[in-house]
């Protein structure tokens, strides 16, 4: 089974091709050429890993399985305390889907464990001798998960840009103090837009590529957009799947709904597939904050961008240009020239409209919402007071949601974040003065929940800061090219 692009369905390639390529030459993103169906016998009884070196072939096939299963084990172990793919009873009838169990505390961890391991391998396999410089900017939780991810691997470096005040005080303490021996960390004065207006120069700066290709050293970039990032993520619907069905004695094909905090449409992408392939999945709830360009989309069929951007209390979920729908747009229409040309209008007038019969498709399987700040607010109390969750405000916006969609069947809620990442933002939510530091916000929510704050991220409080440089968005193409 191969992969073909979005907006162009003639020229195949392996996964392991569409990973080291990252977006198809002709501005694509690559998709499998067809949905593998999975034998559903036995994954019931498979722990996190098993079932990722279970599942991972059908949509890896050119990669070894024997690689596969050491690969995760290696990214799914230890690094997640146990509890990969925890699944828990919120109340009667809802689940949360807690993704941040990882070595970052970030759902991005399920991604980004895995992927660099099937970067490198790729490029074995492809025979590639040149250096990856993998570029990041970040507003926050990518950067640190793509630094844990990347740090020491051979044949790898990693440049993370950060806004120099757009971050928590927990995220930038996580990526300054970071080790590893292939690293580079920044603060970037300005906003995220900066930082990632900088990094996108780098990328199609033709200075840059020369000068870098002398020295046999190829520019790749750690977002969501790649395949191999997506891949993993397709796991934790099945095992999450398995989980429900056990604590609530139900039969396989029992019907369960989803409802996916969405930013840039990977993690509801992963659910798609995972429908696709067999599994038992009533309807995929896109769960938006005000930044609501998707539910406005899922509303009237017309995506439009050219809109006030929002910055709210969830902000992975700030994005107004949300890439992986394109693989859905495909998907549902079947027509590469289609999609193309939606997303020439995307980029040249920031606004499309699909046609009837494309967005009755999408309909059959995604249904979508938004959540506006002060409901995720009172959501991070009611569901604290009355069922003892303690929910981040990207859960918070999911849960909100959720509520508008919930039927007599199962709901599972991907929960993306851990509270004590914004203890500040959650501790407000709870009715409480927060304090200016975040490290005396998680001690109060300590005392306020009575559940502890992961040690990751108490620990940053000790760690020595490792990256202290300030620069220019403009200094950022000088780093690309050092
Ligand atoms: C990245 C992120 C999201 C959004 O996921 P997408 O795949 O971009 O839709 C939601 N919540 C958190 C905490 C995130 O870090």
């Amino acid at each position: 089974m191969n992969y073909f692009s979005t907006r162009n369905t003639g020229e195949k390639v392996s996964s392991a091709e569409a990973i080291v390529k990252g977006l198809a030459a002709d501005g694509g993103l690559f998709i499998p050429e067809e949905i593998p169906q999975v034998k559903m016998e036995g994954l019931e009884k498979l722990s996190y890993p098993q079932l990722a070196a279970e599942l991972l072939p059908y949509l890896l096939p050119d990669y070894d399985r024997e690689f596969l299963k050491q690969a995760t084990e290696e990214a799914y172990g230890p690094a997640f305390h146990g509890k990969a793919g925890h699944t828990v009873k919120v109340k009667d009838g809802l689940y949360a889907l807690e993704l941040w169990h990882g070595p970052t505390c970030a759902f991005k961890d399920y991604a980004l464990q895995l992927m660099p391991r099937l970067l490198v391998e790729a490029k074995r396999m492809l025979g590639r001798t040149e250096k990856t410089r993998i570029l990041v900017a970040t507003s926050g939780d990518t950067g640190k998960a793509a630094l844990e991810g990347y740090k020491d691997l051979n044949g790898i470096d990693i440049f993370v840009f950060y806004p120099n005040d757009g971050t928590s005080e927990i995220q930038r303490l996580q990526m300054a103090s970071q080790q590893g021996g292939n690293v580079g960390v920044y603060a970037v004065e300005g906003n995220f837009d900066d930082a990632q207006t900088g990094v996108k120069k780098a990328f199609r700066d033709p200075a840059v590529e020369v000068q870098l290709e002398k020295r046999n050293i190829r520019l790749s970039s750690a977002n969501s957009i790649n395949w191999g990032r997506l891949v993993p993520q397709i796991v934790y619907y099945f095992y999450s799947y398995f989980r429900v069905l056990e604590q609530e004695n139900l039969p396989f094909g029992t019907v369960i709904d989803y409802c996916v905090p969405t930013g840039n449409f990977g993690d509801i992408t992963a659910g798609y597939y995972a429908k696709k392939m067999g599994l038992p999945i009533g309807k995929l709830i896109c769960a938006a904050n005000q930044n609501n360009v998707l539910a406005d989309f899922f509303a009237t069929g017309t995506y439009d961008a050219n809109r006030p951007f929002h910055k709210t209390g969830s902000p992975s979920m700030d994005i107004l240009i949300s890439s992986n729908l394109e693989r859905l747009l495909y998907n549902a229409c079947g027509d590469e020239k289609q999609v193309a040309g939606w997303m020439k209008e995307l980029s040249e007038k920031g606004v499309y409209s699909v046609d009837e019969q494309t967005l009755e498709t999408l309909r059959e399987d995604f249904a979508a919402g938004w959540c506006s700040e002060e409901a995720c607010a009172e959501i991070i109390g009611r569901y604290n007071e009355q069922y003892g969750y303690l929910a981040d405000t990207h859960t918070a916006v999911a849960l909100g949601v959720a509520e508008h969609f919930i039927t007599e069947r199962p709901m599972v809620v991907l929960s993306t974040a851990n509270p004590y990442k914004f203890p500040r933002v959650v501790l407000t939510a709870l009715g409480q003065e927060a304090p200016l530091s975040d490290f005396e916000a998680i001690e109060q929510l300590e005392k306020l929940s009575g559940i502890s704050a992961p040690d990751s991220l108490t620990m940053l409080k000790n760690m020595p800061e490792r990256f202290k440089e300030v620069i220019p968005a403009e200094k950022i193409t000088d780093i690309a090219v050092q």
